[in-house]
């Protein structure tokens, strides 16, 4: 018995399905965390993973980013939660808005599904229109709008993925398909009632999708001619792909961005941000709702200040590094399964990468669901015997961060060198 099965026994009883968020159940059960340190976490039974899934690229600096953990225990003995504004505040809104050109106001809130929800009804309360576009296999949180798949039929009305969730909220959605501009084109040119676009500039939630060349710039000009807000969902992308964002890389400017994960670097914050004159409606001098008790609270303000000057102080120099090491990893990785002659696709970007087995392109929700995720799932387990943790799921994306060395990735090439001979059979 180790430690993580008597705990997941325990917490069976106690916890739905064992665990606080669905994706971190997986077979036979999941181990039990105890601590984590720069690219490592160790679990209750005392194994040392490096980690890739990284707080689903939360940790972008690595865990327990010494610059970080010294500014938030400077500020744990001024206080954790006032409820009132802070100078903090402002200076971490000054930064967010000097990362992105494309946002004039930003306010903070906790969890990226917050950050979506709030600029779906910013949408909608700045066109005064009701339905919003989400693309196929992009993920932007929990809520009904957005926790919807694509409706059988040309209506592409959306359904609800989730008991209780309601279909007269979902069909107000319209799923069109990633990388399919005409697909999206018709849907705009069939409905007259659109309140905003919605989209992961790069797809981080179907294992990992790049927009393909002009994708992201037509979508841009479509919704800039009909008048459409357009909302970049850059919970992910946002320090990742570069300092300011996927939008910076690929010189688009979008209406409204939502960020989050790696914006507080393991510490809980997300943001929206926008133009003013949609983020002037939110209240109290706008009639657009939104509201939180730990929004903006200090600890998480702190830390996202400490990380986000850290990400520029460092910029080129993080950036460079951690593309140099995704290239050199994944050239190396698929050099691997070329030679094993097993079928594979790797997809990267930036610090993010995936590999699917299956011999076509992945490009969107089908190819990715076409890649066959029972091999995936036996190489998740042979690379976790073996001292790698990646994100339990095909439909995730393994992280880099500044913490991983390249002692870290000789290590973990081993290891998929050992799971994907296991998945060859
Ligand atoms: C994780 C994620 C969200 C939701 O963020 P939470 O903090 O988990 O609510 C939204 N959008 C994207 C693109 C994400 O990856």
């Amino acid at each position: 018995m180790t430690s993580s099965s008597t705990l997941f026994k325990d917490s069976k009883k106690i916890i739905p399905s064992g665990v606080n968020s669905p994706v971190r159940y997986f077979e036979p059960y999941p181990f039990f965390t105890k601590k984590s340190d720069g690219s490592s976490i160790w679990d209750e039974d005392g194994n040392r993973y490096i980690d890739y899934c990284n707080g689903y690229g939360a940790l972008l600096l690595g865990h327990r980013r010494k610059e970080i953990i010294q500014t938030v225990r400077k500020q744990l003995e001024l206080g954790t939660l006032f409820c009132t504004p802070t100078q903090l505040e402002n200076e971490l809104s000054k930064l967010i808005i000097s990362n992105f050109p494309s946002i004039d106001k930003v306010r903070l809130v906790n969890t990226g599904g917050e950050a979506t929800m709030t600029a779906i009804r910013l949408a909608r309360g700045f066109t005064k229109k009701k339905k919003i576009i989400k693309f196929e296999g992009c993920y932007h949180g929990a809520h009904d709008s957005v926790l919807v798949k694509a409706g059988s039929g040309s209506a592409q009305n959306g359904i609800s993925v989730s008991d209780g969730g309601l279909n007269e909220v979902s069909k107000n959605t319209l799923v069109v398909q990633y990388n399919n501009i005409e697909d999206f084109e018709k849907t705009i040119k069939k409905n007259h009632d659109i309140a905003g676009v919605i989209l992961e500039p790069i797809l981080a939630n179907m294992g990992l999708i790049l927009p393909e060349k002009n994708f992201l710039s037509d979508i841009r000009k479509i919704t800039k001619e009909n008048n459409i807000p357009l909302i970049f969902d850059e919970v992910v992308t946002g320090f990742r792909v570069s300092a300011g964002g996927a939008q910076k890389h690929f010189k688009i400017k979008p209406d409204i961005t939502t960020l989050g994960k790696a914006l507080g670097n393991g510490f809980t914050i997300a943001a929206v941000g926008g133009r003013k004159e949609i983020m002037n409606l939110l209240s109290p001098e706008g009639k657009v709702y939104q509201a939180s008790t730990f929004a903006g609270n200090p600890i998480s303000v702190s830390a996202a200040i400490s990380s986000l000057k850290t990400i520029n102080k460092l910029k080129d120099k993080l950036y460079t590094k951690l593309e140099k090491y995704n290239l050199l990893f994944t050239r190396a990785l698929d050099d691997i399964a070329t030679d094993m002659k097993i079928p594979h696709q790797i997809n990267s970007a930036s610090s993010m990468f995936q590999i699917f087995f299956t011999s076509k392109p992945v490009v969107d929700y089908q190819t990715s669901k076409k890649a066959n995720a029972k091999k995936f799932q036996k190489m998740f387990q042979v690379l976790l015997k073996n001292g790698t943790f990646i994100a339990p799921s095909q439909f995730e994306v393994v992280f880099l961060s500044d913490a991983h060395d390249q002692t870290d990735l000789n290590k973990t090439l081993d290891a998929y060198q050992i799971a994907l001979r296991s998945v060859k059979k």
